[in-house]
């Protein structure tokens, strides 16, 4: 029951994130006005707007002018409905679960941001620090560990950034890494890091490949590929320092 809430929750907060990343810097508010189709301008109805089922009713085309609808919205909106069930089911205390909720929200805002305009807000990443350092505090495991942790997964990128005065690697990147830091902690972060430049490789290689015009010079965004390596390692419990050693020994 408790499985059925979290999930539509997390729906209605993702077609929110929709709409946030669609205003976020366009001068338009979040708050004032009603939906509407970003084509026609026709004001949206409740009906128009039920999460990812809209999307599957009107088969992704608006009701009124038949203008194809960005698969963005039904894509976030199932997203966050499965983040949320996967925070609840890993930890249902309340204040935790809303905590993370927020977090990890967060963290989708930035992917998509990123995604589509290779920059991160800065204003999110202190969100996103500020949520996971108060997860800490509430897990009473705000220690001087946690925070070396996110100082030394930065480190890397930062470096990186700073060698190639910010061309190899946003500054961005560095920062939103240290507050995956203290989301995942040392060992989980270092494997979430990991993956992150292994599923950047894959995907950079195969954009190369691909005839679209990609050139070694193209800008790729990378906090993408930082925040889905560490979801692998901190839902699907992914940690090579735990588990190599324990394959071996
Ligand atoms: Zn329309």
């Amino acid at each position: 029951m408790f499985i059925i809430a979290a999930g539509v929750l997390g729906a209605i907060l993702g077609s929110f994130l929709n709409a946030l990343l669609f205003r976020y810097n366009t001068g338009r508010s979040v708050a004032a006005g009603r939906s509407r189709c970003m084509s026609c301008g026709h004001t949206l109805a409740p009906l128009d707007l039920v999460p990812v089922l809209s999307y599957a009713v009107l088969l992704g085309k608006c009701r009124y002018c038949q203008s194809h609808i960005s698969v963005q919205y039904p894509l976030v909106e199932a997203l966050s409905a499965l983040l949320a069930v996967a925070l609840y089911v890993r930890n249902p205390e309340p204040l935790h679960f809303f905590l993370s909720l927020f977090v990890w929200m967060v963290l989708l805002f930035v992917l998509v941001y990123d995604l589509r305009h290779k920059i991160i807000p800065w204003s999110a990443m202190g969100l996103a620090i500020l949520g996971a350092g108060a997860l800490l505090v509430l897990d009473r495991e705000f220690t001087s560990e946690a925070l070396t942790a996110g100082v030394a997964l930065a480190a890397p990128l930062l470096l990186l950034s700073a060698v190639s005065r910010g061309t190899w690697m946003g500054w961005a990147d560095g920062v939103l890494e240290f507050g995956l830091g203290l989301l995942l902690g040392l060992s989980a972060g270092a494997s979430a890091l990991v993956m992150a430049f292994w599923i950047g490789a894959v995907v950079g290689i195969t954009l190369l490949i691909l005839p679209r015009g990609y050139t070694m010079k193209s800008e790729v965004p990378f906090a993408p590929f930082l925040i889905l390596g560490a979801a692998l390692s901190y839902f699907l419990h992914v940690d090579f320092l735990q588990t190599l050693p324990a394959l071996f020994f």
